[in-house]
């Protein structure tokens, strides 16, 4: 099922999600929607705070992001903490599905090392760097109640303002399904 993506302005994308249990509710229906909703969105991660739940969630799927696919990741990320960042710092051009039409460098550091439980509950502690783990850091970032964008300048927000606003109100058009808060 195809679930609406929350748009910019809604409450729950400012949420500091919280951790899950293997018995959450409907959780396996949760991991396909999300995937399925991401793909007819042509998005390359999705948070559970996009789709409506304040839990610590997300999916990446960074394979068409590389020249070599087999590079990318296609994974689920259940309670994760980054546990540390580094390497040098690098800009490249970020969006978000819940911001349509807004792309903005964004300063991030090249390498993480992430801490998480697989669908299966298994835990895990990975490294990624590159692409898969600017992916991570956007959709952890959302897990913690922030946005891309809170990473510019305050300049560069006061600029954009007037979209967000227009965004939040269902001003915009866009091409997969959303859920605006001022509508
Ligand atoms: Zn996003």
């Amino acid at each position: 099922m195809i679930l609406p993506i929350r748009a910019i302005g809604d409450p729950i994308l400012r949420k500091k999600c919280l951790d899950i249990g293997s018995d959450y509710p409907g959780l396996s229906d949760l991991i396909a929607n999300m995937f399925q909703t991401m793909k007819a969105a042509r998005g390359v991660g999705l948070a559970a705070p996009q789709v409506g739940k304040d839990i610590r969630l997300f999916i990446v799927d960074s394979p068409r992001m590389y020249e070599d696919p087999a590079l990318g990741i296609r994974k689920v990320f259940i309670n994760a903490r980054i546990e540390s960042e580094f390497d040098e710092r690098w800009s490249y051009e970020e969006g978000c599905l819940s911001i349509p039409d807004v792309r903005e460098d964004v300063e991030r550091n090249k390498k993480i090392r992430i801490r998480f439980l697989d669908e299966k509950f298994m835990e895990h502690s990975e490294e990624y760097d590159d692409l898969n783990a600017r992916v991570i850091q956007h959709e952890y970032d959302h897990i913690e109640g922030i946005l891309f964008v809170d990473h510019l300048s305050a300049f560069k927000r006061q600029l954009l303002k007037g979209r967000f606003n227009n965004i939040s109100k269902g001003k915009v058009s866009v091409e997969y399904k959303m859920k605006f808060p001022k509508t």
